[in-house]
């Protein structure tokens, strides 16, 4: 696969607690590619964020304990993983070339500065341009991304714009190096629905005219459906199934992505009926259920098996796989 842009070997992240260290990310494999969107969803708990927030090694509580993360930045493939946590080599990488932006836009913009001056020290981070010519580039990128009168609200503070326009301006102050890849965490989360569909559209158009890649975390298949191409779905720290969206939705094959889709709303879902749930709630990550995570949750576990041993990640085909006993080959000849 030439198209690559970052791919990810058998990651493990681990947080430090006072009862223990946590496994937050399990032995993870993923590629993003060139001009793609790749969207990662699961319930809360279930490591989406810890892992995002590695890829740009801005991990902390958590830590790398094993695994590789390839960028294949112009200079060719570098290994973030190796880099030192405050080095100049992650620096130039982060936010040049991989950006992200998070449910709270707060946790980008400071309340101290205007707007127009906290996305020219981006630009002025990563590129050797005088102020006044950084000042003129944020404006014209906060034009890009649709934001209403952009030299007013440039010269504006986070607090005196709305929910939607912080996040339009977050979107901005993330595009404005013109990363490779953005990585968006729930951003349209804390949104309303309109402000919500406004922002995808926005992230769609910008991916689509920039060319870049998006690593979309969300809790809502719904959201993935509309955004992304190629779909990771997370339950407790480890991919459990992997697919084109396309596959993934038709074809889904994990019990826990089936109890996902069933618990989506739908256009022809009876508006008195009650949606459906999945049993349970995510595990305790310090108190792992031994063999299959999601046994002691899913309607299809086998006793004796699932309860006992952990399933393998089983390669479906070159771009999918799953990890359930229900596709290893002893159980499916045993049904037949
Ligand atoms: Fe369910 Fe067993 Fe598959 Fe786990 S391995 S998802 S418990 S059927």
């Amino acid at each position: 696969m030439d198209d690559l842009l970052l791919e990810v070997k058998n990651l493990s992240l681990h947080i430090g607690t006072r009862e223990g260290p946590v496994r937050a990310a399990d032995g993870l494999s993923f590629k993003i590619r060139r001009g793609r969107v790749l969207g990662v969803v699961g319930e809360s708990g279930s490591g989406k964020s810890f892992t995002a927030k590695a890829l740009m090694r801005i991990e902390r509580p958590s830590q790398i304990k094993g695994g590789e993360i390839t960028f294949w930045s112009d200079q060719g493939p570098i290994r973030i993983d190796q880099m030192d946590l405050s080095g100049p080599e992650i620096r130039a990488i982060r936010w040049g070339e991989i950006a992200m932006i998070f449910q709270e836009p707060m946790t980008s913009l400071g309340p101290m500065h205007t707007i127009g001056q906290q996305i020219a020290e981006a630009i002025m981070l990563h590129e050797k341009v005088p102020k006044g010519e950084a000042l003129r580039l944020a404006i014209e990128v906060l034009a890009s991304v649709g934001m209403p009168r952009p030299a007013e609200t440039a010269r504006q503070y986070p607090h005196q714009i709305s929910g939607g326009m912080r996040q339009r301006a977050m979107i901005a102050m993330a595009l404005s190096c013109h990363p490779k890849l953005l990585i968006a965490d729930e951003p349209t989360t804390a949104l309303d629905v309109t402000t919500e569909a406004q922002i995808l559209e926005l992230l769609e158009a910008q991916q689509k005219a920039r060319g870049m890649s998006i690593l979309y975390i969300s809790h809502n298949l719904a959201v993935i459906a509309q955004i992304a191409e190629d779909v990771i779905v997370m339950y407790l720290g480890k991919i459990v199934e992997q697919a084109d969206v396309r596959t993934l939705f038709a074809n889904p094959r994990h019990p826990y992505t089936k109890a996902l889709l069933r618990s989506m709303p739908s256009v022809d879902h009876d508006p008195d009926g009650r949606l459906a749930t999945i049993d349970g709630a995510v595990p305790d990550p310090l108190a792992r259920p031994k063999g299959c995570a999601f046994h002691p949750r899913c309607p299809d576990a086998i006793r004796g098996l699932c309860d006992v041993t952990e399933p393998p990640d089983l390669a479906i085909s070159e771009t999918s796989s799953v990890r359930c006993h229900l596709y290893s080959a002893q159980v499916t000849r045993a049904a037949s």
